[in-house]
């Protein structure tokens, strides 16, 4: 093992090597595990029941490098906007969304994205790299101590819908989500959890293929290819019809629904012909939709070239929810939160961070 192995990409098996070969006792391995996946550990200084010199063994060997919150603003209606930065000195955001009966955490799975969605502040930041296990799990655990201090609770759901594709980072995806459900993890239940894509065809089989336990969320927001290539340039290589195949099989062999995400975008896909559309799109597919509202994003992020959207009439909305209800599709409205402080769905970018240039739009799915 290399001295540039991070300890949290190790597995338990290879914590139990590592920990016989510094000659440590086996018992030692679990501690420490606690530590990593459990106890929010930030150091190795902070792992206070672990013999000094055998941390010191660790740190010789292994890099531990955690999330460091560096920001958080409040918004006006209780939502929590935090900035994190990574060990090589970038910044990713993540969101704490109290409601009533929930407090949910949006986290982001990569620093920037590479599938310029045309409605979304994070599609004109360039996609750095991948967030590993560690940095999505530490986005939780830090959120977590943010809704205790605020709200004298804990988090009690998690979506993947922050910065980044989580399916263009599925290992990554599938170890944090382990991690969060595991009882020598976090112990979450499962159901409390939702990664959201924008429909990597093959990666949501795979998905299937291993029997992701979370739940699944596509964004959909147009139901046919024109208006999607428009809005999701994704769709040219993930047509809608092998999307829908993609997800027959997944509801097929998980025994679970997805949910369509559709942001409203007025005058674009918000009419009734656009429900008729969505309707039968989605008659087939064990799913329920949820109507989001679009939040504008700033023209000034990252210097992007931002050509505006609007938000859909409430009036449209309602008319658009009560038609896919009335053809027997379970259909909600998600209210925006956060929005005074760009926290809202699709407004997330570090405001500093490099922007996509014209003609450096890069798909890889
Ligand atoms: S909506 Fe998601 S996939 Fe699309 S650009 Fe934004 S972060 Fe990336």
């Amino acid at each position: 093992m290399s001295t540039t192995t991070d300890i949290r990409n190790l597995s338990l098996v290879e914590i139990k090597a590592l920990v016989a070969e510094l000659g440590e006792k086996p018992y030692r391995a679990k501690q420490l595990w606690e530590w990593l996946w459990q106890k929010k550990a930030r150091s190795w200084e902070g792992m206070s029941d672990l013999p000094k010199a055998f941390r010191e063994k660790l740190a010789e060997r292994t890099l531990f490098r955690p999330l460091v919150l560096a920001e958080e603003q409040r918004s006006v209606d209780g939502t929590v906007k935090c900035a994190f930065k990574t060990w090589d000195g970038h910044v990713v955001e993540g969101v704490l969304i109290p409601t009533p009966k929930r407090l949910t955490v949006c986290i982001s799975s990569q620093i920037g994205c590479s599938l310029t969605c045309s409605f979304c502040a994070t599609g004109k930041l360039k996609r750095i790299r991948n967030l590993d296990a560690g940095e999505i799990v530490d986005q939780v655990t830090l959120i977590d101590d943010i809704a205790l201090k605020y709200y004298k609770k804990n988090v009690t759901n998690i979506v993947y819908m922050g910065m980044g594709e989580p399916l263009l980072n599925y290992a990554s995806t599938m170890q944090s989500s382990e991690r969060i459900i595991a009882q020598d993890g976090l112990g979450m239940g499962s159901r409390r959890i939702t990664v959201s894509t924008a429909g990597i065809v093959k990666m949501i089989r795979k998905l299937a293929e291993d029997g992701a336990r979370f739940h699944l969320a596509v964004s959909l927001h147009a139901a046919n290819d024109e208006k999607r290539d428009r809005i999701m340039p994704i769709n040219e290589q993930n047509n809608l019809k092998e999307l829908k195949e993609a997800l027959r099989f997944y509801t097929r062999e998980t025994r679970k629904d997805v949910t369509f995400e559709y942001i409203l975008l007025k005058g674009f896909n918000d009419s009734l012909d656009d429900a008729q559309e969505l309707v039968r799109y989605a008659s087939d597919v064990d799913c329920k939709v949820n109507l989001i509202e679009y939040n504008p994003i700033d023209p000034g992020t990252s210097g992007s070239d931002f050509k505006g959207f609007e938000r859909s009439s409430d009036a449209a909305a309602d008319a658009f929810m009560r038609y896919l209800e009335s053809k027997g599709i379970t259909a909600r409205i998600r209210r925006s939160r956060g929005r005074d402080i760009d926290a809202a769905c699709g407004q997330l970018a570090n405001k500093n961070a490099p922007a996509v240039k014209e003609g450096e739009r890069v798909m890889k799915a």
